[in-house]
């Protein structure tokens, strides 16, 4: 697929790059003319799958986080992609308040999140690859 404009950004798995990405990617998205509530549902988004990988995919440990995001005349696609560890059982990852955070701190909630403030989402995962794939549409029609 051709995308009218493409975006690509590389983080290392950082807390301080979660805002980053998620502002980075929300000043991207602006060139779609998003309302309000679409440019913040975009980076929330964005916020849980770079937490994600930050907090599940490398254990704490030092890796890139890349992003892609590519626009269409009315859609934002964006790309998440770690080197992690993977996701063994994405079915169960995906069900609401499933996690494997056993410490208490994480409500098993982020796929559930994008999947609600974005228009399709996908997850491919194997060890050492986990790649999130978000779709959100801005309506052109209002
Ligand atoms: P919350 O997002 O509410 O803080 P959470 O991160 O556990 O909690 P989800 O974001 O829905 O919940 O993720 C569910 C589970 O999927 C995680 O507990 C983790 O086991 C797994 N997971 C998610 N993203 C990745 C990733 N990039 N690499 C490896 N495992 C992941
Ligand atoms: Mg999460």
């Amino acid at each position: 697929m051709k995308y009218l404009n493409e975006m690509k950004l590389t983080v290392k798995a950082l807390s301080q790059n979660e805002s980053f990405a998620r502002s980075v990617v929300g000043a991207f998205f602006a060139q779609l003319n998003p309302t309000l509530e679409q440019l913040d549902d975009v980076k929330t988004a964005v916020s849980e799958a770079v937490t994600n990988c930050i907090v599940h995919a490398y254990n704490k440990q030092s890796g890139d986080i890349d992003i892609f995001c590519g626009t269409t005349e009315d859609s934002l696609t964006i790309e998440i992609t770690d080197y992690g560890k993977g996701i063994e059982d994405i079915a169960k990852a995906l069900e609401p308040f499933y996690t494997t955070c056993e410490d208490g701190e994480r409500s098993g909630m982020g796929f559930t999140v994008m999947q609600a403030f974005c228009d399709e989402m996908n997850v491919q995962s194997e060890k050492g690859r986990t790649v999130v794939t978000l779709v959100k549409k801005v309506s052109k029609a209002d």
